[in-house]
């Protein structure tokens, strides 16, 4: 008996659109093929089970074989098999309607397609010339089957003789699909989609060598394993165990911090094992790592929208029948049940860090540095996370003492609130290159935190927002007396004179640098302290490195990063400085400011009387004379600067210093660099 018929489609020629829309993805119809061989010995098992299968069951496995002669790809299982009917039901009527308008809009989206509408089988023609299927049902005296298809609509079905219960899938692999007549490629492709498969899957033989080279064994090559770990009972577990599931998932990655094993059957159906890994620096580097399950088929290790961001940077497997994984990823994003499983994970995962943090601060703390970054993320871009985490992120010190952000606040209350109340947390992003810095604020009876990480900046950021009256500052941003203000109290400072004077010799002889500059200032500091301070303001700098995250910033980061240049009018060679310069250049400058000094009193006057009037009332001549003194203020300067400056040149001291001020913020470089050496052996000399 010999039949021909038509697949009841309603589109004429399904098979060219299939091949042609779902090229992306033609590696999937293995798994299709592999999991509906899984699906039929299983389903036998379940009727067996239900006493509705008195048979021999036998050996239940699915083996994959090729031919690379007949050109052909082959699955074989002993499930139920099908009888004709069943053919006729299942592979037959594809019933649908609208197949061409539906393949149009999901022409991304292999598996939207084929889970969608039950295409699994015919995925099989993204590959094939012809598939045949030659079946036989378990049930009592069925006949066995070969239906046969080259991919135009028309099918031939035909009785066969076969042995054994269970279905034959042979793919007659096309001449441009090649590849998947290669042992290595499909060895690949199997590890990929089905490696925890729940029925064994046989590839060949187990090889050994043997005289120089390979040969087959008589042992099956069983490719999955059948019971992984995250489909077994938790306290049936040990700690060895999760750690080599880790390792067979990553064989490249260093052993996980701890994991969470995801067990949940109300009110969707989840399993699951989450591994925390060691994040050591680059966060990008890490990502899709969670693997997909769907009832131990492989789906997906793309996970974004289906749980967090920055869980995403978690390892492990997540399985669950629930996520309507045959669905676009922007359907995916809105469904009901995908956003209960990812707040689900979330809170799971905030339990286990809180759970760890309480039971073994110790452990948890030399855990946190590979946790924070993870951590951080969580609490910056998820904001039920940062409610949770805030009560077991830690903080650090340059001392490398962890604290919770609540007993830190305790810690520097008193000594670091400002005058108006508000308290100041110090940091430093560099241990070595802001030491002296680090040093300024501990001696005032300072902590200063560590804050070196990737995300240190918008966390900073986030927590000047969400605690209360309080502000970050690193070291550096300014002298440490002015960190913290605690009066108002204004310090006697240098007159003005002295004070422009000084800056002007300084700033005459700082160094042009690429992309920065300075601003110089006198400040009575103490004579304990360093001559010359380098700070560099917060605010700027901040701005500067959160453009990087922030799209919207990037005007900030063609900003020039800008420093102060503090000269402390206490410190002996600062004075040294500013009397020689006095007793150098007293007679010179003399006539020079008093001119100055007359030429501003003159122009003061003017301004004040073109005051009180109307724009329109103010003469030409009135104009001029304001622009003439002003002119006449200029060339005084001038000629003041060009002395200061001439002095400045020759003085030692005053590059001295600069350069030790630059060399201390490792600005100091190449010819600089050479010069001060040479100096510095000179003064030595
Ligand atoms: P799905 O697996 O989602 O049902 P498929 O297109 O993959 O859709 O398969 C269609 C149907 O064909 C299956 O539901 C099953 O009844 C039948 N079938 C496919 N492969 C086999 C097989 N190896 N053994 C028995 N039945 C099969
Ligand atoms: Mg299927």
């Amino acid at each position: 008996m010999s039949q021909k018929g038509k697949i009841g489609v309603t589109t004429e020629n399904i098979f060219p659109v299939i091949k042609k829309f779902l090229y992306s993805d033609h590696e999937i119809f293995l798994r299709e093929m592999v999991s509906n061989a899984v699906d039929a010995s299983q389903k036998l098992k379940t009727l067996a089970v239900q006493g509705d299968f008195k048979g021999e069951m036998g050996e239940l496995k699915v083996c994959v074989s090729l031919d690379e002669k007949a050109k052909t790809l082959t699955i074989s299982d002993r499930g139920i098999g099908m009888t004709e009917e069943e053919i006729d039901k299942y592979i037959n009527q594809i019933a649908f309607s609208g197949v061409t308008d539906f393949l149009e809009k999901y022409k991304d989206n292999a598996n939207a397609i084929i889970g969608h509408f039950g295409l699994g089988f015919y995925s099989s023609f993204m590959v094939s010339d012809r598939v045949d299927i030659i079946t036989k049902s378990y049930k009592e005296g069925a006949k066995a089957v070969k239906w046969s298809c080259d991919g135009s609509p028309e099918f031939e079905l035909e009785e066969v003789e076969k042995a054994d219960r269970g279905t034959d899938i042979v793919l007659h692999i096309s001449d441009d699909c090649k590849e998947f007549l290669d042992k290595y490629k499909i060895t690949e492709l199997l590890n990929k989609y089905c490696k925890f498969m729940a029925v064994p899957v046989v590839f060949g033989k187990k090889t050994e060598w043997k005289d120089g080279k390979q040969v087959d064994t008589k042992e099956d090559n069983i490719i999955n394993n059948v019971e992984p770990l995250w489909t077994k009972t938790p306290s049936s577990l040990k700690d060895e165990d999760y750690k080599n599931f880790y390792r067979a998932l990553y064989p490249m990655q260093d052993e996980p911090l701890f994991w969470i094993h995801l067990n949940v059957d109300y009110p969707f159906n989840l399993t699951g094992i989450l591994y925390f890994p060691r994040i050591q620096n680059n966060i990008e580097l890490q990502r899709n790592k969670i693997q997909l399950y769907c009832n131990q088929v492989f789906v997906t290790d793309q996970v974004e929208g289906i749980v967090p961001d920055f869980l995403t940077l978690l390892h492990g497997v997540i399985d669950s029948p629930d996520i309507p994984l045959n669905v676009s990823r922007s359907y995916l994003q809105s469904d009901a049940n995908v956003k209960k499983i990812s707040t689900y994970i979330t809170k799971k995962v905030a339990d286990r860090l809180a759970q760890t943090f309480k039971d073994d601060r110790k452990d948890y703390e030399q855990k946190w540095d590979n946790l924070k970054l993870f951590i951080n993320y969580g609490m910056l871009s998820q904001e039920d996370f940062y409610d949770r985490a805030k009560d077991f992120a830690l903080f650090k010190d340059v001392e490398g003492k962890y604290f919770t952000m609540e007993e830190y606040k305790t810690l520097i209350k008193d000594e670091q609130t400002d005058k108006d109340g508000k308290l100041v947390y110090l940091y430093a992003t560099d241990k070595d290159e802001q030491y002296t810095y680090i040093k300024a604020a501990q001696d005032k009876g300072y902590n200063v935190l560590m804050m070196d990480g990737q995300l240190d900046t918008p966390i900073v950021s986030m927590l000047e927002q969400k605690l209360e009256k309080c502000s970050f500052a690193r070291v550096d941003a300014d002298i440490v007396d002015r960190l913290i203000v605690k009066d108002d109290a204004k310090k006697e400072t240098l007159e003005k004179d002295k004070s422009d004077n000084l800056s002007q010799v300084f700033r005459s002889q700082l160094p042009k640098l690429d992309k920065k500059e300075f601003y110089v200032e006198v400040e009575a500091l103490g004579e304990q302290n360093q001559p010359v301070i380098i700070t560099q303001s917060e605010y700027m700098r901040r701005m500067k490195q959160m453009s990087q995250f922030q799209p919207g910033m990037s005007f900030y980061s063609q900003m020039p990063d800008s420093y102060n240049l503090v000269l402390n009018s206490n410190h002996p060679l600062i004075k040294k400085v500013l009397d020689d310069e006095e007793a150098k250049n007293a007679d010179a400058l003399k006539p020079i400011i008093s001119e100055l000094k007359g030429q501003e009193a003159r122009l003061a006057a003017l301004h004040q009387a073109q005051n009180k009037k109307k724009p329109e009332e103010i003469t030409q001549e009135e104009k001029d004379d304001v622009a003439n003194t002003q002119k006449a203020i200029d060339e005084q300067r001038n000629k003041k600067n060009e002395i200061l400056n001439d002095y400045a040149k020759g003085n030692k001291i005053v590059h001295q210093l600069i350069d030790l001020a630059l060399l201390q913020n490792g600005m100091l470089k190449g010819k600089a660099l050479d010069d001060f050496l040479k100096r510095s052996v000179d003064l030595i000399k």
